[in-house]
């Protein structure tokens, strides 16, 4: 008989998110008349951008025609949207960037996992605790890992608590680890890093050879100017990192899939038998093999985001949820309860009041308020006693869901 991959029965059952599920259901099935307000979702609302609707649909117009009709793109993606990524998102804020350095793909949940294709198997990867989960998942489907533990913890991944005792940014190993993962602004505690602490991961990395992978998929939302929005701000970034970005929470395409990958030409690591060898050209031959580009419509797509229209309107579909986090960290505020993040993230980080457990937490907002949140402890062991809002939904539910709290919790 074949065999599988075992790596994928050391995996946790995906308990966070069926378990929320769950006890929904139970509460609505008991409650028929309760109006339910889910603020636990980390994916977007409001509809596409103008620009991208109108590009698409030429885009469309052009595949039905045989004179304009488009067949397999380049696997790395079009020129034109490579070179405009590279000119706006980079170049523009003194990254030293090149097209031939991006990589267009249909996600940065794919590419996050994709990435440990070209790396070996004997790596010490390190996380932060909480963490976004493709990222421990992953390692976990590679083999990189041993069994879990009670915690939810695998052997093998080094765990570095973020919580408010350290600003939620981690502090930078004393032992040797040769993958790290940073993922700023942050979800789920919607922390930023400073130019300094990147600059520390930096010299950090360089020290020992390692390799950042720079999840960058809410840049979009910073709104501090002094806030790096890419790795590559940081004097020496191109020697040891590789940055993901995507369309999906800026532009709303989660549903359109369209995001890059950077990675430097001048970015090595070590071959067994001990040379030096370009990253650029594993993942090239990578990407090339296993994957055969983006569709035309959508990077057409994508591209209109950089027209002076798109940028306006993704501007707008920015500046609507983080007036909805706005909302969400007055209210929690006014009613006593400790927020984080929210103000260069799409995610207000709720330390859980009365020392309650975070799903005590879920719990009683579900009942008393009918309000879905995601408990912290679902994020790994150090979101214990936190609970994740997200800014993405209507004005009216946010409004609502606000006032009920406000409502139940205010002394
Ligand atoms: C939403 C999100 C992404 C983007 O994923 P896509 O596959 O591009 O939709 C990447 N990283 C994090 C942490 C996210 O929350």
């Amino acid at each position: 008989m074949a065999t599988i991959n075992d790596n994928y029965l050391k995996l946790k059952a995906g308990y966070l998110f069926p378990e929320i599920a769950r006890r929904v259901s139970a509460f609505a099935e008991a409650n028929p008349d309760a109006n339910i307000i889910r603020l636990g979702i980390g994916d977007v609302t409001e509809p596409l951008p103008e620009a991208c609707r109108i590009a698409m649909i030429q885009a469309v117009e052009e595949m039905g025609d045989r004179s304009t009709f488009k067949g397999y793109g380049p696997e790395q993606g079009y020129a034109w949207l490579r070179e405009k990524i590279a000119t706006h998102d980079f170049q523009a804020r003194g990254c030293s960037v090149d097209a031939s350095e991006i990589f267009i793909s249909d996600g940065s949940k794919c590419d996050t996992g994709n990435i440990l294709d070209i790396f070996g198997k004997d790596n010490t990867i390190a996380v932060t605790d909480p963490v976004y989960p493709v990222y421990v998942d992953t390692n976990v489907m590679a083999g990189h890992t041993g069994e879990v533990n009670d915690r939810g913890e695998y052997g093998g991944l080094v765990y570095l608590p973020i919580t408010a005792e350290n600003d939620f940014t981690a502090e930078i190993p004393s032992q040797k680890v040769d993958l790290i993962y940073l993922c700023f602004p942050n979800n789920p505690t919607g922390a930023t890093a400073t130019k300094a602490h990147l600059q520390a991961w930096v010299e950090y990395a360089k020290a020992h050879g390692s390799i950042i992978f720079f999840d960058a998929a809410y840049e979009a939302f910073i709104t501090d100017p002094d806030l790096p929005h890419s790795i590559y701000e940081i004097e020496g970034a191109r020697d040891c990192a590789i940055e993901f970005r995507s369309f999906s929470k800026n532009a709303g395409f989660t549903g359109t899939r369209c995001a890059l990958t950077v990675v430097p030409k001048t970015l090595k690591a070590k071959a067994a038998d001990g040379t030096d060898v370009e990253l650029w050209k594993l993942w090239n031959r990578r990407q090339s093999t296993k994957f055969n580009g983006v569709s035309y419509i959508v990077q057409r797509g994508a591209e209109a985001v950089y027209s002076d229209a798109g940028q306006a309107q993704v501007r707008d579909l920015v500046n609507f949820y983080m007036d909805n986090a706005k909302i969400i960290r007055q209210q929690l505020t006014a009613a006593g309860i400790a927020v984080y993040g929210g103000v260069n993230a799409p995610y207000v980080w709720v330390k859980t009041p009365h020392g309650l457990s975070s799903w005590d937490f879920f719990d009683k907002l579900l009942h008393t308020c009918h309000v879905v949140g995601t408990p912290g402890s679902g994020f790994g062991a150090a979101g214990e006693g936190y609970f994740r809002i997200s800014a993405f939904n209507s004005r009216d539910n946010v409004e609502a869901a606000m006032q009920r709290i406000t409502d139940k919790f205010k002394a």
